[in-house]
């Protein structure tokens, strides 16, 4: 009797995992298929200049609707996507859609793009974007890629390597979510990072004492190594406030603008440049 009980349970977990199993399959042939299919969007939010409130660059960040279950988060397909083998294809899609949806934006406005640690592993990507740069006539300084402290933990040779011949080609790199991962500082040493993006937990609480004091030390850190500092989720106007008082450089969150269509930003982009010619015009 307990071992049929017992026979029961694992056959029940077996059958829960092989369920699990055959959903992340069925959501990767899915994925597959959109990828080939070129449904993968890319939504802009942009980033606004703490100084003066205008936007100098807008990023870039990938949506999926999925035909029956709807909207799916980067979080979950991205991570598939590496998982399966997909991102290489999928990065360099999306490089290419973000290069190409810049053209139509202001020279002075860049994109962001962010990258897996993945797209590192076969040591040609600063050729990749090489070509797209080439390809779609994109100024290399209108190029912002954004990495997160887990890329440098593997082969942090290589991917240096790799970091400084972006860097060379004129392309600005991004400390993405700064704070949550494995970063040693001795980073900064080896590579100086254009900017480093605050992440938004520490965002959120700023008005919280411990919270304040890490912000405090990340832009200090920033003013000496001559790395802007980007607040991500700015939500109020009070945590605005104190961002710029602390002196952060460039701000991003609901506040400024959500992520938002290719048409909508191309929209936004234009008032705000015609804004910016009127407020001149009066001054
Ligand atoms: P991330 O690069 O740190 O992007 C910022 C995330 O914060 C985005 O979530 C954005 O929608 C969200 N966000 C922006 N402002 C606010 C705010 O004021 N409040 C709140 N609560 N959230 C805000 P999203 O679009 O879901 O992207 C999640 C993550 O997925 C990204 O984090 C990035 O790591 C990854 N991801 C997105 N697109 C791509 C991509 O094209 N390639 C790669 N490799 N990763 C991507
Ligand atoms: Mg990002
Ligand atoms: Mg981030
Ligand atoms: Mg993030």
């Amino acid at each position: 009797r307990a071992k049929r009980g017992g026979g029961g349970i694992a056959c029940f977990f077996n059958r829960e995992m092989d369920l699990a199993e055959h959903d992340r399959r069925k959501l990767e042939g899915d994925l597959r298929l959109a990828i080939a299919r070129d449904e993968i969007d890319l939504a802009y939010q942009p980033v606004v200049c703490a100084s003066t409130g205008r936007i100098k660059s807008c990023e870039a960040l990938a949506r999926w609707t999925h035909p029956s279950r709807g909207p799916i988060g980067p979080d979950i397909f991205i991570s598939l996507a590496e998982e399966c083998g997909l991102i290489g294809k999928l990065g360099k899609d999306l490089l290419r859609k973000a290069c190409v949806d810049a053209l139509c934006w202001p020279d002075d406005v860049s994109v962001a793009l962010n990258l897996s640690a993945n797209q590192f592993r076969g040591h040609t990507l600063p050729q990749q974007v090489a070509k797209v740069l080439a390809e779609t006539g994109l100024n290399p300084r209108r190029l912002q890629l954004e990495v997160t402290e887990s890329l440098v933990i593997t082969d942090v040779e290589g991917t240096l390597r790799q970091l400084r011949d972006l860097r060379a080609q004129g392309i600005q790199i991004l400390m993405d979510d700064f704070g949550t991962g494995y970063c040693s500082l001795s980073y900064f040493q080896q590579f100086c990072f254009d900017k480093v993006k605050l992440d938004r937990s520490f965002v959120r609480d700023v008005a919280v004492r411990e919270s304040r004091a890490i912000i405090e030390a990340v832009i200090g850190l920033g003013q000496k190594l001559d790395m802007g500092i980007v607040a991500e989720g700015v939500e109020t106007e009070q945590q605005m406030r104190l961002l710029v008082e602390t002196g952060c450089t460039h701000l991003q969150g609901y506040l400024f603008g959500r992520p938002m269509p290719k048409d909508t930003i191309v929209d936004l982009l234009r008032n705000h440049s015609a804004s910016q010619a009127s407020s001149r015009i009066t001054a």
